[in-house]
């Protein structure tokens, strides 16, 4: 006898599993959530693009963010690397696109604090304060024993438990792991010039350094180095790490005063066989782990639970049937592959010392930056999928309309 009878079964209370657990109970399913309660020690932020706050706003948890976020008006890469070959420096402006913004920059601890609180709001949400401890999947339903004791028995079960994922390990989904060698210093600093709500990714032989606009004279910086590097970089005091920095942005932002309290993150990347299996759906980073480039992660995390939704709905009387998870891996596939191939292969450019990598690297920005139809096509793929051929062909229709009416 379970403790919870529940169709959808959601284990894990990163972003991801927040966002799945409110957007399902959204449209009306039953949903039980199990996962401690965020720790709130986390000092990323989160660049959320505008598809992903889109489908995020009727959640109704986003406005109480408004003023510790920033918008992200534009976007720079610049090639920061001392090789032969140096690619142009690239700006990407969201009024190009016919757009305010790109995105909301957005502290992690202040979001997961936001979901948290709409997800105890939430009559049909059943939040269990425990971790999963062990899982058995039957053909007809899953099962999950809580640390607490307690027992749930569910149709479908919501993998958003991180990328270690008991839940995919218990449905047999392998994945492939790579360690990478880098790791991400991640701090928030103040500055004495003006973002102007632009932010500019430092290409470098190790990887990106990223700035992030922040409210007012303030900003987040992810800046991938060496492991040995960011440990060296960690332990430095707070005025010697902010001349670090302020050197590394080229001054760029004027004088840097880094804030207290800064974090490593070892970086990886891993690929799941499939996304959905033994009534398990994977989602967020159970589904896929990449560098943190280009701000992708959670925005692909909110489509993977974006399309989970849709089906669903599609399968209400059982979610996590056989058919249901064929779907849902195969809607998922090209999106995941082709974010986590094209992050993948950046940040192999970056790292790799090959004059062929650095000339294509360096070829490819220098035909998008001098290009402004092909810029817009880049802005319009780099926040959801599909929208830059979708606008091309949006394009040509006009174009052929306007023809024939003449
Ligand atoms: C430095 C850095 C910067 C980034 N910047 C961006 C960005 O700007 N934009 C962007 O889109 N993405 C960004 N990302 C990616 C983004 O942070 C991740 O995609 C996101 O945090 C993943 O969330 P998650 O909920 O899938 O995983 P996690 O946050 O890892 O959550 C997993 C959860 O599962 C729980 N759990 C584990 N085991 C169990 C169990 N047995 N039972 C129940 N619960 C369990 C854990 O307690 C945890 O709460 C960045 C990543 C890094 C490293």
């Amino acid at each position: 006898m379970s403790d919870s009878d529940a169709k959808i079964l959601v284990a894990g209370t990163g972003p991801a599993g927040l966002i799945a657990a409110l957007a399902l109970a959204h449209r009306g399913h039953k949903v039980v959530l199990a996962g401690p309660v965020p720790a709130g020690r986390d000092r990323r932020t989160v660049a959320l693009m505008r598809p992903a706050l889109d489908f995020l706003a009727p959640l109704g948890f986003l406005d109480k963010l408004t003023g510790e976020s920033a918008p992200l008006r534009a976007m720079r890469l610049v090639d920061a690397t001392d090789r032969l070959i140096r690619s142009p420096t690239v700006t990407f402006h969201a009024g190009e696109i016919g757009q305010e913004y790109f995105g909301l920059n957005i502290p992690n601890t202040r979001l997961t604090e936001e979901l948290a609180g709409a997800v105890r709001g939430t009559a049909e949400i059943d939040w269990r304060e425990s971790l999963v401890q062990s899982w058995t999947c039957a053909p007809d339903r899953i099962l999950a024993q809580l640390a607490n004791g307690e027992t749930i028995e569910a149709l479908l079960a919501v993998a958003a438990d991180g990328r270690q994922s008991p839940a995919r390990e218990a449905a047999g989904i392998a994945a492939r792991t790579r360690a990478l060698p880098q790791a991400a210093l991640v701090l928030n600093f103040s500055h004495t010039r003006e973002h102007g709500f632009v932010s500019t990714e430092f290409h470098t032989e190790t990887g990106p350094c990223t700035q992030v606009p922040l409210p007012g004279l303030r900003s987040s910086l992810v800046w991938v180095v060496r492991p040995d590097e960011a440990d060296l970089l960690a332990a430095l005091d707070d005025a010697a790490l902010s001349v670090r920095v302020e050197e590394r942005l080229s001054s760029l932002l004027g004088r840097v005063t880094v804030e207290p309290g800064r974090q490593v993150f070892p970086l990886s990347a891993l690929m799941p066989a499939r996304f959905g299996r033994n009534r398990v759906a994977l989602i967020g980073e159970a589904a896929h782990v990449f560098p943190p480039i280009s701000a992708q992660g959670l925005n692909l995390g909110v489509r993977d639970v974006e399309d989970l939704v849709a089906i669903a709905d599609a399968h209400s009387e059982d979610p996590g049937s056989a058919a249901a998870l064929a779907r849902y891996d195969a809607k998922r596939r090209p999106d995941i592959l082709a974010r986590s191939g094209s992050v993948n292969l950046l940040n192999a450019s970056l790292l790799s010392g090959l004059l062929p990598a650095q000339i294509a690297r360096s070829a490819g920005l220098g035909i998008i930056g001098g290009f402004a139809p092909l810029r817009a096509f880049f802005m319009r793929e780099g926040m959801r999928p599909g929208s830059g051929f979708s606008a091309l062909f949006s394009l040509r229709g006009k174009d052929r309309a306007a023809k024939s009416h003449w």
